[in-house]
């Protein structure tokens, strides 16, 4: 089950606006380098600072998923490294903790539900 935020498609563009996409598809795997239990609420305050949503999902600690941006809209979550890729996000501070078992569980899903969709091998899955 997949939340999805209100008006997702807010100040996204598709990728297709860009015109010069001709990478292939592939998954970007972050973490927030944040608190592990934080909100829907307390990520929507950060994302309010941002000029576009950083990543298309967020995994939290109990292993919600919460989408952000369509798929086929571009997020901004890493440098140059935007079109055609799918960001996911896990909760949490990577360097300092571990990611739990339901976040690893809800990732697993999640990236083998994308990969299956979009045709992505292991090997065009990266971590950030
Ligand atoms: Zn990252």
């Amino acid at each position: 089950m997949i939340e999805k935020e209100q008006n997702y498609e807010y100040q996204q563009k598709n990728v297709a606006d860009y015109g010069h996409d001709n990478s292939p598809p592939s998954i970007i795997i972050h973490h927030t380098a944040g608190n592990q239990n934080a909100t829907h609420a307390d990520v929507l305050v950060n994302f309010q600072s941002w000029t576009r949503r950083g990543y298309h999902y967020i995994i939290h600690g109990n292993g919600e998923i919460y989408q952000s941006v369509q798929e086929h809209s571009m997020s901004w979550g890493a440098k140059n490294q935007n079109s055609n890729r799918v960001h996911i996000s896990l909760m949490g501070h990577f360097e300092n903790e571990h990611p739990t078992q339901a976040q690893i569980n809800s990732a697993g899903q999640l990236i083998a539900d994308i990969r299956r969709r979009r045709n992505i091998p292991y090997s065009r899955v990266f971590t950030h």
